[in-house]
């Protein structure tokens, strides 16, 4: 079989995997969106592959940059099934309704490509097929596949593939996005086994988590600090699927335990909502604590003093609340989103502490922040920066480098040949690659787009 990598090549973005077997048979799997085309006038608007010769694709999770160009391969004449876990399906019609509602707005301001519509999201919704972890599901007599817990966020799956070719079966895993083992809510990744081949991401290829204390006593720290004592807001940028949620779910908990006074928190993102939403329905999919939480009270995150925006009235009435508060607002790199109208009428206000709670990509206005500029220009205005601002990487959906290390050597059980890095910054595939044992670091690759490997 041939395994071509058209996407997340020395990138994080725009993940996109191509396995061509000896029969003909197509296999896509994830066909998201590349951010570093801006216009999506190139790499997003074309494939490199005629969507039509796919016969099947296989889907690891519900983020846009794994997702968000599958209703573009339907309107390109793909025909297949979309196959992914079922809260992944959930996830993904509001993702992509977001995404048409993203495009049209960028569209009317700066003359970007729209990708698809409404009518191609519907379409591709028509094409999904949901299965569950750990279900070997043959797709003809050559080729099987069986869907992984990953952790990271709610549904997501590393893929383990099966091929059978001239009497030799070939076993090829994509991890997907990795969760960081511990996290708040979401399952820890389960390695996969008996793998010929590995596609890993390498996001935090080079990079050590170094927030040594909990969720918990992370959240209490800042709130009592900004929130209690110096009477300001406390404004968490957040992604709205994954981080949001774990965010309202620790402070759903310290409330309840009385380790917090009822500050009031506003979560200010609609598509958070539904997500939220989401993972009340799925519980099951989540871990143990987040599971039995939600048997005893029956909600992981509504709480008293907690108020959704969902309308103008709710836009209203929070812009008119001047007390003390804590606001969770998206997008987590603070590229555009609610997140910049809170940036704005806050940066300045010495009292109000903005954590970001993630990795901010180079360029985006997070990172510009975090270099520590005494101005910024937000919403096309220049503003001084008067807000403290401070990061913690408590809450990250992926491992660090010591977590794909150990997930390397878990998945080496005697028969890995091949590791390709994906998903990551080069120079952070490079020093990851030093990192590794003399016994794995032989089989390491870092494929360009568009090389072809003979597997
Ligand atoms: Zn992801």
């Amino acid at each position: 079989m041939k395994y071509t990598c058209w996407g997340a090549a020395k990138q994080v973005t725009g993940s996109m995997h191509l396995l061509e077997l000896e029969s003909g048979f197509k296999i896509l799997v994830d066909c998201g969106i590349d951010y570093e085309d801006k216009d999506n006038k190139e790499i997003n608007a074309h494939f490199q592959f005629n969507p039509r010769d796919i016969d099947v694709l296989l889907l690891t999770h519900a983020h846009i940059d794994h997702s968000g160009n599958i209703p573009n391969l339907v309107k390109q004449g793909f025909k297949g099934e979309i196959i992914c876990t079922e809260p992944t399906a959930f996830l993904l019609d509001k993702l992509w309704i977001d995404s048409v509602n993203i495009q049209n707005n960028n569209h009317n301001r700066r003359q970007t490509t729209r990708l698809y519509g409404f009518k191609e999201v519907k379409d591709a919704n028509e094409q999904l097929l949901t299965v569950n972890f750990n279900q070997n599901i043959s797709l003809n007599s050559e080729v099987s596949f069986t869907f992984h817990e990953a952790g990271h966020i709610i549904g997501a799956a590393s893929i383990r593939i099966e091929v059978k070719e001239e009497d030799t079966l070939k076993t090829i895993g994509f991890t997907g996005d990795l969760g960081n083992p511990g996290s708040k809510l979401i399952v820890d990744p389960t390695p996969m086994q008996g793998l010929n081949y590995l596609v890993t991401e390498t996001t935090y290829g080079n990079r050590e988590h170094k927030e040594k204390r909990s969720p918990e006593d992370v959240l209490i720290k800042y709130v009592t600090k900004t929130c209690v004592d110096q009477e300001g807001r406390l404004i968490i940028p957040a992604f709205s699927v994954g981080r949001t949620q774990s965010i309202l779910f620790t402070l759903k908990k310290l409330f309840n335990e009385g380790k917090l006074p009822p500050v009031r928190v506003f979560a200010d993102s609609p598509l958070a909502l539904a997500s939220s939403n989401i993972h009340n329905r799925f519980s099951d999919y989540l871990n143990d604590e987040a599971k039995n939480y939600k048997l005893v009270d029956g909600s992981l995150f509504d709480f008293k003093s907690l108020h959704l925006i969902e309308d103008k009235s709710d836009v209203e009435d929070m812009e008119l609340y001047r007390d003390s508060c804590i606001i969770v607002s998206s997008a987590g790199m603070l590229e555009g989103g609610r997140i910049q109208h809170h940036i704005s009428d806050h940066i300045q206000n010495p009292s109000c502490t903005i954590l970001i709670a993630g990795f901010c990509s180079p360029g985006t206005l997070g990172a510009k922040l975090l270099e520590g500029r005494s101005t910024i220009r937000v919403k096309g205005n220049d503003k001084y920066v008067f807000a403290k601002i401070d990061q913690t990487d408590v809450f990250s959906a992926h491992p660090d480098t010591i977590g794909l290390q150990d997930y390397f050597e878990a998945s080496n059980d005697g028969q890995l040949t091949k590791l390709f890095f994906v998903h990551g910054e080069e120079e952070s595939m490079k020093e990851l690659k030093t990192l590794l044992s003399d016994n794995l670091k032989n089989k390491v690759t870092i494929p360009s787009k568009g090389e072809i490997f003979l597997l």
